[in-house]
């Protein structure tokens, strides 16, 4: 259960015709729709024909489900989930992804500090783990987030993976 404005799936559909013609639904809140947007022209530009079907919040962050082949386009996906981790869902200011309680691991949310409820900041935030910003892709190759150039740039491996 969410207690703020989701985005609308009518309004994507019109804003990227084709792009999310055939999408069962996109259930996130309206302060990632920056990252959706950002998302959408960057993986338009290098994949025309860019399909998603289907966004949604898990574990507190964004996951994209979209049918490209085109590596720049699935960074572009990448790069988004990832933001998504330090952008708060209800409003899109710097957020940090927040604890559940202890019987409610469905809770986890991204959220700034004035949209976390008092017990969400007494919880705590998620610890960086060992494979923060990093993604692979299907050639095995890794890329990990790079802020001075708000990009996905090629890089070895997570120290557990060398
Ligand atoms: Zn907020």
């Amino acid at each position: 259960m969410r207690d703020f404005p989701t985005l609308k799936l009518d309004d994507l559909q019109s804003d990227y015709p084709g792009v999310f013609e055939g999408a069962k639904y996109v259930d996130v809140g309206i302060g990632w729709l920056p990252l959706i947007q950002a998302f959408v022209e960057e993986a338009l530009a290098h994949d025309p024909a860019l399909v998603v079907h289907e966004i949604k919040e898990k574990w507190g962050t964004m996951r994209i489900w979209c049918d490209t082949p085109v590596l720049r386009a699935r960074l572009a996906k990448g790069k988004a989930e990832f933001k998504s981790g330090m952008t708060c869902e209800v409003c899109g200011a710097p957020g940090h992804i927040r604890r559940p309680p202890p019987d409610r691991m469905a809770w986890w949310r991204t959220l700034c500090d004035e949209h976390a409820s008092p017990d969400q900041r007494s919880w705590g935030t998620r610890p960086q783990g060992p494979m923060y910003g990093y993604m692979q892709t299907r050639d095995g190759q890794w890329y990990r987030y790079d802020e001075t150039t708000d990009s996905m740039m090629p890089s070895e491996p997570p120290a557990q993976w060398r």
